[in-house]
């Protein structure tokens, strides 16, 4: 061990899977005394040749090291990897994906054993790991002094983004900005489906409809925070009536070129509805309020 690597942190990394092993590469290489686990042991066997501690146990990795980051399969495979292991005084950052409730369920769960709990969702996928032009990053929620005292070494593999003292909120945000792009995955997958079967080249196409997507979404999601803040969802340029007239045009488009319209119909569906209870006024930041089921 060098100088360098006793000012480092000690961190312990539960779960060595694609993501936890991608992790754990960062903190080795930036100097880091790094404890790890796995259920199965032989995924520790390239970082043990890497510098890492393998641990045999749960709890003699969470005994190496106050700072213990988790990032498993999901919270299941948290609460059955940590049953019985004393966190007392130890620093839990769970990056395991979760829903909202199980993470401030899990933050209970840990603040009742002793710990303090920071919450993580991680945007980014194993190869934007260690490399900070990639962009990626993690949100982090729950306590923020937990974040504060850890922030340097929790942000060795990626960014940082600090959301809230909510131990829901990082999942919350997460989760928020993967359904965003399931929905444009969707879009551009209903695009391509029209063309698909004419002669009409799809990579000549892709730049045009990435183009468009990047145009469109950028004034529709700034357009639309505005709205809710201010509460004025008049949007005059392109109301709601004006597109669902427009909405026949995309359904017979779809079934002339033989696609299903699964994935743009409930949009339209929803369209309709908010036009039959705001007015043709109203713009598509209306939506949002008749997704959220009140009570
Ligand atoms: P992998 O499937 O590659 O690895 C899963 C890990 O969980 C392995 O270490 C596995 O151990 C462990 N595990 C599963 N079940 C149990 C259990 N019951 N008890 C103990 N350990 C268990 O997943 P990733 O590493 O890719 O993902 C880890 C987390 O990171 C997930 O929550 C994922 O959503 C999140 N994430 C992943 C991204 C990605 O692109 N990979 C992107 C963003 C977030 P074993 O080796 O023994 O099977």
């Amino acid at each position: 061990m060098t100088a360098n690597t006793h000012r480092k942190t000690p961190v312990t990394l539960l779960g060595l899977g694609a993501m936890g092993t991608a992790l754990a590469r960062t903190w080795l290489a930036a100097g880091h005394p790094l404890t790890v686990w796995n259920r199965t042991p032989a995924r520790a066997e390239a970082l043990a040749a890497e510098g890492a501690k393998v641990a045999d146990s749960v709890a003699e990795a969470v005994a190496a090291s106050t700072l213990v980051v988790v990032c498993l399969l999901d919270d299941a495979s948290v609460g059955t990897a940590l049953d019985g292991a004393d966190l007392t005084g130890r620093d839990l950052v769970n990056l395991t994906t979760t829903t909202p409730a199980q993470a401030r369920a899990r933050a209970a769960w840990a603040e009742e054993r002793g710990a303090r709990y920071l919450d993580g969702g991680i945007m980014a996928v194993p190869p934007m790991v260690g490399i900070p032009e990639a962009g990626g990053y993690v949100f982090y929620s729950g306590s923020r002094e937990l974040f504060e005292l850890h922030r340097e070494s929790l942000a060795v593999p990626v960014g940082t983004a600090y959301v809230g003292e909510d131990a829901g909120f990082a999942a919350l945000h997460d989760v928020a900005l993967l359904s965003a792009m399931y929905g444009m995955f969707a879009g551009a997958s209903h695009a391509f489906a029209l063309i698909r079967g004419e002669d009409i080249d799809p990579v000549a196409f892709a730049p045009l409809l990435g183009d468009w997507v990047r145009a469109m979404v950028g004034p529709m999601v700034d357009g639309t925070a505005r709205g809710l803040a201010s509460g004025a969802y008049d949007d005059s340029e392109s109301n709601l009536a004006m597109q669902v007239a427009g909405t026949p045009t995309f359904l017979t488009t779809a079934e002339e070129q033989g696609v299903s319209p699964e994935l743009i119909r409930p949009y339209f569906e929803l369209m309709r509805r908010g036009l039959a209870a705001s007015g043709a006024g109203e713009g598509t930041t209306s939506l949002v309020d008749l997704l959220v089921r009140k009570g």
